[in-house]
């Protein structure tokens, strides 16, 4: 069985062993800046500034203390560069400069906890780390349309005009190539993608049926991600009670979230239609948040 704890353990472990390399490096800093004689100069004389500014403001003499304010400004800002140039020297930087390597941002777990929480729970599930491709100046023979759909897509994410796309077409039209490359983009934005294809899903479906794994796990990691794509749906083998099943959940409650998916198939839409259900269906095609493209140039990969 995945448990859901065990894979939080790992990722809060994680930020553990930050926060306490960025405690390390902290304490180095410190040290290295108290060491430095100019740095200990400029601080004691701005204690002394911000005690004269203090008492003249209490005596009403505010006007005073004009010069003596250009005075302390200036001196934050050379004091400022000597802590500048240790940092530099250290040669140090957060992973995530949003919650600064502590998971939280906003007081809610950032998205890099889940990012990280997604790599576990993947890798535990055995799904193969990709490599994905980028926008290529030489855009496909036939895809001219749909790479300039897409670039759009990806510039304007996440506030795009519909949130979701069906690629359809035959096999070897490009769609899964595409598919690739918006999340290649996507991930350059630092954006929490999540590419599996069908196959993959379903036996993540077939795991979670079995009581295998964490319910709450995976609608964690396939619904949190802010864009899923479901790769050549209608290829993976169709199980009673779980693959049409679970994949309407999914969708439903990624539809409910606002959160955006891409799926590719090689079925027709009277083909999703008969495989899985209506309301699947109903739920992928609604015009007012997915958009369907069909791929219908030659076979690409000839
Ligand atoms: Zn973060």
């Amino acid at each position: 069985m995945i448990k859901l704890e065990k894979l939080y353990d790992k990722v809060n472990n994680y930020f553990k062993v930050k926060k306490s390399e960025n405690f390390t490096m902290q304490a180095y800093l410190e040290d290295r800046l108290l060491n430095d004689d100019n740095y200990t100069n400029i601080s004691s004389k701005l204690g002394k500034l911000n005690y004269e500014i203090a008492m003249l403001d209490f005596n009403g003499n505010s006007e005073n203390t004009t010069k003596l304010k250009e005075e302390r400004d200036r001196l934050v800002k050379e004091k400022l560069v000597i802590y500048n140039k240790y940092l530099k020297e250290l040669n140090f930087s957060y992973s995530c400069n949003l919650c600064k390597d502590t998971g939280i941002y906003k007081n809610k777990r950032c998205k890099c906890y889940y990012a990280l929480l997604t790599k576990y729970t993947l890798e535990s599930l055995n799904v193969k780390e990709r490599v994905y491709p980028t926008f290529s100046s030489e855009i496909p023979n036939g895809l001219e349309k749909h790479y300039e759909i897409s670039k759009k897509y990806v510039e304007k994410f996440p506030n795009t005009e519909v949130k979701n796309f069906v690629f359809l077409g035959k096999v070897g039209t490009g769609k899964t190539y595409l598919a690739s490359t918006i999340i290649g983009e996507l991930n350059k934005k630092k954006a929490l993608t999540v590419f599996l294809t069908s196959n993959e899903l379903n036996s993540i479906f077939l795991k979670l049926h079995r009581q295998e794994i964490d319910r709450e796990l995976v609608f964690d990691i396939l619904t949190a991600c802010d864009l899923l794509v479901i790769d050549d749906l209608g290829t993976e083998p169709l199980y009673n009670n779980v693959t049409a099943e679970y994949l309407l959940a999914i969708i439903s409650e990624r539809l409910d979230k606002n959160k955006h998916f891409i799926i590719t198939t090689n079925l027709t839409t009277s083909e999703i239609l008969s495989r899985y259900n209506e309301r699947f269906l109903s739920r992928i095609s609604d015009k007012k948040s997915t958009a369907i493209i069909p791929f219908n140039g030659k076979d690409l990969r000839i």
